[in-house]
Order: C-alpha cells, then sequence, then structure tokens
C-alpha cells in the first residue's frame, strides 16, 4: 500500500486522487528544499514528512541544509528575532558574518532543483546562484511571523526577495509589497506520524515513568515548544502560578534545542529560575523523541502557546488534532487555528491566559466540546494532504502558461 493512500480515510477518496494527478504533471521535476536544521522547529518537522511523500508520488524532490557556524547562528537568531519586531542591534560585523558564510554556502552547495524551495531567511542569499541556472524557479518560503518586522532587518532580505519568484507565507498578516508573486500557504502536520498518531497506554505510560509524571496527581497544563523567548515559558509559568491560587494543577514545560538556535540555554535557565521552588512545576529539555511529544500532549489537561510572536505553531494543530483544549496567544498563524470560543481560547496577556486555563479546568464539558472541534477544524484544514496539494499547485504556476494545468 502506497504511504499516501493510508491519508483516504481521514481525507476522502478525492483528495487523494487529486493528489496523484497533480504530481502526474510534475513527474520527475526535481525539486531542492533547502533550509538551515535538519533537527528541531516547525521547519525540520514539516519537511521531513513532506518530502518523503513528495518522492513516492514520483517527484524527484530532496532536502538539504546550508552549512553555518555559531557566529553565523547568531546573527541569524538576531535577524530572526529583528523580524518578528524585535529591537535587536545588528552590528555591521555581524551582517558581514551572514554575508561570509553566505558566500561559502553559494560557492559549495550542490544546486540542483529545476524548484529550489528556500526556507527561512538563514539561506536566503542562495538566490545569488539563480543567474547560474537561468531556467530554474526559486520560492521563498517564509515561516516567520513577518507581520510587524524590523525594517533595516526587512530591508536587508528583501534584496534578495525581490528576486525570487514567489514568497510563501503562513497568514495574510505576514503580506508586504514585494516583486514576486506572494502565495498565502499554511503549513500542517502530518496525521500518521509519531508524533500524531494514536498511542497504546504502554507506550504512554512508558513515557510518563520515564520522565516520572503522574496525571493522576493533579490536572497538567502543558506548554511544548524551543526554549525561546518568543515562545515566552517564563510568561506561562506568571500565568500558572495566578491559576493556581484557584485550581491545583502542575505545570509541564517540554523544550528542546535546534541546530540554528544558540538561545535555549539562556532561556531554559531562566524558566529553571521561575519555577525554582515548585515542586509543581516540571520544566524538560528534552531530545527529538516524536511519540514522547505526542505522549505529553495525550495526557495534557490543557495545552498553552503563549507566544508573544508566532510563524504558525504547529503544536496548536498538534494539540487540536488530539482533541485537546488550547489557550494560546492571537498572534501569528495562531488565530487560523483557534476560532475563539470554538476550537480553543485566545489570549492577549498572562492573565488573559490564566483566565483561560482557569475557564478550562473548571468546565471539563466545555474544554472537551472545544478539543472536539478543533480536531475537526485541523482535520478539514491543517493536514499535510492539503499542504502537499497546494504546493504542487504552486510548483505547477510557475512555468508558462502553455505548462499550467486547467483544473476542472
Ligand atoms: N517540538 C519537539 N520537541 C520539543 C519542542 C517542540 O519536537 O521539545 C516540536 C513540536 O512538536 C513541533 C515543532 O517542534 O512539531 C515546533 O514547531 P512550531 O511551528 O510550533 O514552532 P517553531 O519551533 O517552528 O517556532
Amino acid at each position: 500500500m502506497l504511504r499516501i493512500d493510508r491519508y483516504e480515510p481521514v481525507v476522502g477518496k478525492a483528495a487523494i486522487d487529486e493528489l496523484k494527478m497533480l504530481a502526474g504533471y510534475l513527474k520527475g521535476r526535481a525539486i531542492q528544499h533547502i533550509n538551515s536544521t535538519a533537527m528541531g522547529g516547525g521547519v525540520a518537522e514539516i519537511l521531513s514528512k513532506i518530502t518523503p511523500l513528495m518522492q513516492e508520488l514520483g517527484i524527484n524532490a530532496q532536502w538539504d541544509i546550508i552549512k553555518g557556524t555559531p557566529d553565523f547562528f547568531n546573527v541569524t537568531k538576531a535577524i530572526h528575532n529583528a523580524l518578528h519586531g524585535k529591537e535587536v542591534v545588528i552590528t555591521k560585523e555581524m551582517w558581514k558574518v551572514f554575508n561570509d558564510v553566505s558566500r561559502q554556502n553559494i560557492r559549495e552547495m550542490n544546486l540542483y532543483g529545476e524548484i529550489m524551495f528556500i526556507h527561512d531567511p538563514q539561506p536566503i542569499a542562495l538566490i545569488d546562484r539563480k543567474s547560474n541556472a537561468k531556467n530554474s524557479k526559486w520560492i521563498w518560503r517564509c515561516h516567520v511571523d513577518v507581520s510587524n518586522p524590523d525594517e533595516k532587518a526587512w530591508q536587508f532580505l528583501k534584496q534578495f526577495i525581490d528576486r525570487y519568484d514567489a514568497a510563501v507565507f503562513s497568514s495574510p498578516h505576514f503580506a508586504h509589497r514585494m516583486k514576486p508573486r506572494q502565495v498565502l500557504i499554511s503549513p500542517s502536520i502530518d496525521p500518521f506520524s509519531d508524533k500524531n498518531r494514536e498511542l497504546s497506554q504502554k507506550e504512554i505510560d512508558n513515557v510518563l515513568n520515564k520522565y516520572k509524571i503522574d496525571p493522576g496527581k493533579k490536572p497538567i497544563v502543558c506548554q511544548i515548544s524551543r526554549y525561546d523567548a518568543l515562545k515566552d515559558p517564563v510568561g506561562v509559568i506568571e500565568a500558572y502560578k495566578l491559576v493556581k491560587r484557584y485550581v491545583d494543577c502542575q505545570l509541564l514545560l517540554v523544550g528542546n534545542r535546534a541546530a540554528d538556535d544558540p538561545e535555549a540555554d539562556k532561556i531554559y535557565a531562566q524558566v529553571k529560575e521561575a519555577a525554582a521552588g515548585d515542586p509543581d512545576i516540571n520544566a524538560l529539555m528534552v531530545e527529538d523523541i516524536p511519540a514522547e511529544i505526542n505522549a505529553f500532549q495525550r495526557v495534557s489537561t490543557v495545552l498553552v502557546q503563549k507566544s508573544i510572536r508566532e510563524g504558525f505553531a504547529l503544536t496548536v494543530s498538534e494539540a487540536l488534532w488530539k482533541a485537546k483544549p488550547v489557550v494560546a496567544s492571537a498572534v501569528g498563524g495562531i488565530p487560523l487555528q483557534i476560532k475563539h470560543r470554538y476550537s480553543g481560547l485566545l489570549c492577549h496577556s498572562v492573565e488573559g491566559a490564566a483566565f483561560a486555563i482557569k475557564q478550562l479546568l473548571n468546565a471539563p464539558e466545555y474544554a472537551e466540546t472545544l478539543g472536539r472541534n478543533g480536531r475537526e477544524h485541523i482535520r478539514q484544514n491543517f493536514l499535510l494532504t492539503r499542504h502537499l496539494k497546494e504546493y504542487m499547485l504552486l510548483f505547477l504556476s510557475l512555468y508558462d502558461k502553455d505548462n499550467v494545468v486547467t483544473l476542472a
């Protein structure tokens, strides 16, 4: 059985037939995805799932990673923060580090895609190679919340963006004036991945034992995210402390490191400090084991995503897919997933998050309804199959009019 056919009971036969039909028009085409980390964060999560499916459908899709130095990733993290509107100083020396490492990648990388699919700012300068490969098409895929970027950082990137054939964003709020065609495509989750598939009770118990978590003790409020200031883990602790005055519960924070994110240890130290002295807070720094994340989500009573800025937040889709009630900030791509009071609760502050968490802990039936609606919303809009279809339509649309397929 083809892997793609497994999705049929979830999304319907017509959706799968459509994918096969579209893939037929792209058979053998070389699509090269490039990003900056093989592990950690949503981009790696998506590429690890979508690339094999494209291959199975007959597209020659590959995924490569740029090389970077610690200095380079310090600079790209500063750019990332600046794009999210944070005030950061990016010095001349820092831009030089970015340009030097970019030039090295431009010189050394094997770029063979007929369609070059460049993810996020780190590899953006590879567009310099476009002139050597005249027939190739270049897509810049922005996973970052650029609704309100620092102007200097944006202008720096824009000189590259303007040379692409298309730019893809996750939310309409991220649109800007630019030369390339802009396309709105939201990310997605894979319902059959280890992170999202059903788990047996034994698998769940193994994770609970490993991390000494007892869901029977008190309801679990949980946030799963890289330790990053923009995910506001300390704000989650503050919200939990407000909730705790009224409803007894435990807080589980789960986070990891990404190869291209140098700030995780600093933020983790801040979290440990904020959590000190409370035996009901468990702040874990974990390795990348998807089934464990799945188990953490399944044993939680309420999942939180209290981000200050957010590209999309796959963690919200993952939680909703498990029919969990979610409290999340109304930023970036989150409102696409959570319709307030229908498929979760949106918040705008620590106090707002605390109010919403308390409400869900006190009203399990209401929480269950939100979770159920959330799962259906994800099924209809944010599964891998929809994502794959929109990417294939984008690829086809990049070619001459004669090559564009008209869908009846
Ligand atoms: N994640 C993980 N382990 C962790 C924390 C997060 O595997 O300790 C995963 C999470 O389940 C999700 C991805 O990393 O699949 C994060 O994607 P998201 O879009 O939420 O945020 P990003 O990190 O890309 O900003």
